[in-house]
């Protein structure tokens, strides 16, 4: 864990203060929930927030409180960057080094002339003047909680707050069942009910919200899905193609590597997305037990993330990368072989 500058934050927002407040590019649950969580907070606290998002996110984010408040950074960027400009400090949430924004946002960004403080829980954080990082937290929302208890506030954790904190921890946990879910985290929640965060509807809203098309783009990512029993691997691709058949939306492949994780014996899943826009292929690696995909993102994919859910990137066709993949698995078969105990 490191904390960084906490007294002097304190001190800083001791007065009102215009901030801005950003999650990373292609926001999850985590980046939204706690982004709209601080905005909430800060004004409670006298401040005068703006949260910043920097590209398009899933429908099934949207009903969040304070998601119309926002300013997306792409298509509303004079307002965004008037805000950033105003800006006594930025905070950067839910990740860890500035390219995650995006190249635009991070050159706008890397100009910012005021401080940085930074609450995220990926590894190898960029360093910034105000730091509360923390690998072994679930989800950044969690840790928004944790600032806020730091800061002796949670009397002033609303339904708003508490909505948006739940939602972070649920999407970040795979619904509080991932290894990073805590004793604590489970009383954080239930303080989190407590104030608010009505559960059955936060559910609702983000996992029964599908369109027909998602579940048809779900039935082709499953029916492309290989299996490499050897190596305990299995993968999932999905191209532009395939996308436009199904009439793919805005976060339609969430959590769909998952599925391929969910096969039993298999502790290593990836997904890879042909994405013509950006011209990449977008990755998403999961994992069961020591076998690191943050390690192996980092180290073949341009990429990063945490020990067990790791996203990269490969600049080639869908059959260089999935050829690719398969070249490195020989060597991490004893690896792959040994991480997961069940
Ligand atoms: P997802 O696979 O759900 O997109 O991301 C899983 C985790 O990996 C998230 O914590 C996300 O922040 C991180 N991640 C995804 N893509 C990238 C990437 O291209 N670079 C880095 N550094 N992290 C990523
Ligand atoms: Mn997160």
């Amino acid at each position: 864990m490191i904390l960084k500058g906490f007294e002097d934050l304190k001190e800083f927002l001791s007065k009102p203060r215009n901030i801005v407040i950003v999650g990373h590019r292609n926001p999850d649950g985590d980046a939204m929930g706690s982004t709209l969580a601080l905005s909430h907070y800060f004004s409670k606290k006298g401040h005068q927030p703006t949260v910043v998002v920097p590209n398009e996110y899933p429908d099934f984010l949207h009903w969040l409180p304070g998601s119309d408040a926002t300013y997306r950074f792409d298509w509303q960027n004079s307002q965004a960057q008037k805000a950033i400009k105003n800006s006594d400090i930025i905070f950067l949430l839910d990740f860890n080094a500035l390219h995650r924004v995006g190249t635009d946002m991070q050159n706008s960004l890397e100009k910012y002339e005021n401080d940085f403080a930074m609450i995220d829980h990926h590894q190898q954080p960029d360093d910034v003047k105000y730091m509360y990082s923390d690998t072994e937290i679930c989800s950044t929302c969690q840790m928004v909680y944790q600032f806020i208890e730091m800061n002796n506030d949670l009397d002033l954790i609303d339904t708003a707050i508490a909505t948006c904190l739940y939602t972070g921890i649920m999407t970040d946990t795979g619904s509080f069942r991932f290894r990073s879910t805590t004793s604590k985290t489970h009383r954080i929640i239930a303080d989190l009910i407590d104030k608010g965060a009505q559960n059955d509807k936060i559910h609702n809203n983000v996992y029964d919200a599908n369109s027909y098309g998602r579940l048809l783009l779900l039935g082709q990512a499953l029916s492309n899905l290989q299996i490499l029993p050897e190596y305990k691997t299995a993968f999932i691709t999905l191209t532009e193609a395939e996308k436009k058949k199904f009439d793919f939306q805005k976060g339609d492949t969430e959590g769909v590597v998952n599925y391929a994780l969910s096969l039993k014996d298999i502790i290593f899943a990836a997904i890879f997305i042909e994405d013509t826009e950006q011209q990449i292929i977008k990755i998403s690696f999961r994992s069961k037990g020591k076998f690191s995909v943050n390690k192996f993102a980092r180290t073949y994919f341009n990429g990063g993330g945490h020990d067990n859910a790791a996203g990269g990137r490969f600049d080639g066709s869908m059959e260089e990368v999935t050829e690719n993949f398969k070249s490195l698995l020989p060597k991490y078969i004893e690896e792959l072989n040994s991480s997961y105990e069940a």
